[in-house]
């Protein structure tokens, strides 16, 4: 799946050096240089572990066009006339202070292109301590090869040229009522710092409907140490959900699942201490809250 990147990075490379030329800079909102294209995003100091909405209003609409964040582009969606959006997303580890996020689009082959500076705010995450049985940690170097291995896979699935937006806003939350917490959380494990915790946990009876928070299609469908019956699900322009220690997964690689679509079942496999869900994002390949998608959480 690596073989196809290089010439997509080239590719890009050549759309950064055309659209240089039309170059127009302001805080939270911009336009191209030509004055026929607005960008403007809803948050412009967004925290570690937010997601920014990225919108382009342009008369007339423009052909197609990308964010450009983070080293990488990502496709808009189109929202109406002469209207494309897209999400971006604050990693939860992202240096504090000030980015920038391009809009790129082409309209009757002409380049346009509106900068948006982005100032990210430090996030107090929690501290979260706690103690997991020997032989579910990770001690020997098979077992830590295994793990390596498995993150491997599962970043390239996420690494992967971005498909097309297949999201729409609002999203459905994974279980109803969904709660989750301990997001951006700072492990220490048997006494030992480890990675932050990437994702929100809600503890749910076993056998708990899991579902599609929207359309995509499943890219990871299978078993790992940490997260068990793992699901990943790609729905188009960098947005991903994942779904971890499910019991049972009714879908498999490949597959189109749509919104609201039953995918597995709550449960208590991989490392786990009882059944609980673990629903993470990535958005823009940024380990994002999931509360920081419309819909996803209920903030009752
Ligand atoms: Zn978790």
């Amino acid at each position: 799946m690596s073989h196809s990147r290089p010439a997509a990075f080239a590719g890009l490379v050549v759309a950064v050096a055309l659209f240089m030329l039309a170059a127009h800079r302001s805080n939270a909102s911009a336009a191209a240089a030509d004055g026929t294209m607005a960008v403007s995003v809803d948050r412009s100091a967004p925290e570690q572990g937010a997601v920014v909405r990225v919108e382009l209003r342009g008369a007339p609409g423009p052909d197609n066009a990308l964010i450009h964040w983070k080293g990488r582009g990502w496709p808009m969606k189109a929202c109406g006339d002469g209207c494309f959006e897209a999400l971006a997303g604050i990693d939860l580890a992202e240096a504090p202070g000030r980015h920038t996020l391009t809009v790129m689009a082409t309209r009757g082959g002409v380049a346009l292109r509106a900068d948006v500076e982005l100032e990210v705010r430090e996030r107090a995450f929690p501290l979260q301590s706690f103690n997991v049985p020997k032989e579910k940690d990770v001690q020997d170097p098979v077992l830590a090869r295994r793990i390596e291995e498995e993150a491997r896979t599962f970043r390239e699935r996420i690494d992967a040229p971005p498909s097309t937006p297949s999201w729409s806003a609002p999203f459905q939350p994974p279980v109803p009522g969904f709660a989750p917490s301990h997001f951006g959380a700072r492990r220490v494990i048997n006494g030992e710092p480890r990675n932050p915790h990437t994702g929100g946990d809600m503890t749910l009876p076993a056998g708990t409907p899991v579902h599609a928070v929207a359309d995509g299609r499943v890219v990871f469908s299978g078993e790992q140490f940490f997260g068990g019956n793992e699901l990943l699900v790609d729905h188009g322009g960098g947005v991903f959900s994942m779904y971890f220690h499910l019991s049972e997964r009714s879908v498999s690689e490949g597959q189109l699942v749509r919104r609201g679509e039953r995918i597995g079942s709550v449960g208590a496999t991989g490392r786990a201490t009882g059944p609980h869900l673990h629903f993470g994002l990535r958005v823009t390949g940024a380990r994002v809250d999931p509360a920081a998608l419309p819909g996803l959480v209920d903030k009752r």
